[in-house]
């Protein structure tokens, strides 16, 4: 059932609390923390313009990064402030707490159609904890609770969740921003009964981390194109030498489930037949973690299903990349999570790009609609430059696999439905 939205709600004159997803990578310069990339305020446009329009008294309440429960100066929100002001063309307030008589007062002092950042909400401990107190005090200022950080929502955390409860006992309205309306849309309901075929390309570096997700797909879809490190465990399932490739030997019987259910039923559960492969060489220095570095020597193409016992996988070869290509093309619903390769490296970003450039044709030319499931396969169609030519990329990682997998959201669950 579609989630209330804010278009649905009058919000004239009202106190409207929105939980935005401002998370943004920022770095040092001169003394000052700026933000390096703004995608996740400019995602937050169309709910704040709408609840402008409508009238509201808009706050709006996010987390930055990890200070576990502490002030920190280089984790403020006082620079998202700025950046909005300058999107929205027009003055965002800003104060220096989430919760107290400061922001009590700047609320009421809140005209129609202002805007108002507090300050990132994790400076408490409270907030992870979902502290019922914290939330009461962060509700003081909430007329209507919104949330537009899905990518937050599969923590249950004050804002996220706990605010919403407090507002909702007391009989207030809990809808959806526009964002997060569209991320339900996409990751829920258009995979509820997809256009056939229905393609999935999954990738990345562990089936552990996936194979919920795998589970649920082989429901769904026609064929499932595996590439990326997850594709040596499968590999490892039957039997093939996987040489030094990153496999988990503990998820062995889960990849070996997952196998049987797809020839159960029918799914075609495809992996790669050559690889491109490099010998790992211990480089003698250690990173930050104190973890030894390792170069990645003599990159060259394993057009065997065996890897040379030296020699590790990082991409999908062009033989396999041709061939997944052939199925996306012809795909009328497309879900991609995960990359082929080792794509960061670019010697090993070939068998991702070519799998990019296959689901941007499948969108454009063949009417497809593509669906990118967040996390590392948005950050490499951008890098490949065609982050526009898709239907949805999500702006969730680890929110997008947990509802892909089919969990219920703390965030989500809270929000009134449509009726
Ligand atoms: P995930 O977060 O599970 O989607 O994994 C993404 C990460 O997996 C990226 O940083 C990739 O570099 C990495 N990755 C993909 N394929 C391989 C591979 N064959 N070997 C090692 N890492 C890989």
């Amino acid at each position: 059932m579609p989630k209330l939205t804010v278009n649905d709600v009058n919000v004239r004159g009202k106190r409207v609390f929105v939980r935005v997803d401002y998370n943004v990578p920022m770095a040092e310069k001169d003394g000052q923390m700026v933000i390096n990339d703004a995608t996740r305020i400019k995602e937050t446009l169309p709910t704040l313009k709408a609840l402008i329009a409508g009238g509201a008294k808009t706050i709006l309440a996010a987390h930055l990064g990890r200070p576990e429960g502490k002030r920190d100066p280089s984790l403020s929100l006082r620079p998202v402030a700025a950046k909005l002001a300058d999107l929205l063309a027009r003055p965002v307030a800003f104060v220096d707490d989430c919760v107290g008589e400061k922001v009590e007062k700047t609320v009421e002092a809140l005209k129609e159609g202002d805007v108002l950042l507090l300050e990132n909400t994790r400076f408490y401990a409270e907030e992870e904890a979902n502290d019922v107190a914290f939330s009461t005090r962060l509700a003081r200022v909430a007329d209507i609770y919104v949330n537009d950080a899905f990518g937050a929502a599969h923590r249950g955390h004050a804002s996220t969740q706990g605010v919403a409860s407090v507002v909702k006992a007391r009989g207030g309205i809990c809808a959806a921003g526009l964002l997060m309306d569209r991320e339900l849309k996409f990751l829920g309901d258009e995979l509820e009964s997809p256009a056939r075929p229905f393609v999935v390309i999954l990738g990345g570096a562990k089936v552990s981390d996936k194979i919920l997700v795998i589970d649920r797909l082989l429901e769904k879809a026609d064929t499932i194109l595996v590439g990326g490190a997850m594709a040596y465990t499968f590999r490892l399932v039957q039997g093939y030498k996987t040489g030094k490739s990153l496999v988990e030997p503990d998820a062995v019987s889960v990849a070996a489930r997952a196998l049987a259910k797809a020839a159960d039923r029918g799914v075609r559960f495809l992996l790669p037949s050559d690889n491109v492969i490099a010998t790992p060489v211990d480089s003698g220095k250690l990173n930050k973690k104190g973890k030894p570095v390792f170069e990645f020597q003599n990159a060259r193409l394993n057009s065997s299903l065996d890897i040379p016992d030296d020699a590790e996988g990082f991409d999908i070869g062009p033989e396999t990349a041709k061939r997944y290509a052939e199925v996306i093309r012809q795909a009328k619903t497309i879900l991609w999570n995960g990359p082929m390769g080792m794509f960061e490296d670019s010697r090993f970003a070939a068998g991702t790009n070519e799998v990019a450039r296959a689901v941007v044709d499948a969108t454009q030319k063949g009417g497809a609609k593509s669906i990118i499931g967040g996390g590392d396969s948005v950050k490499a169609l951008n890098q490949a430059g065609m982050g526009d030519k898709v239907t949805f990329m999500s702006t969730g990682g680890g929110a997008s696999l947990e509802f892909l997998e089919g969990a219920e959201l703390p965030g989500v669950v809270v929000l009134a439905e449509k009726r």
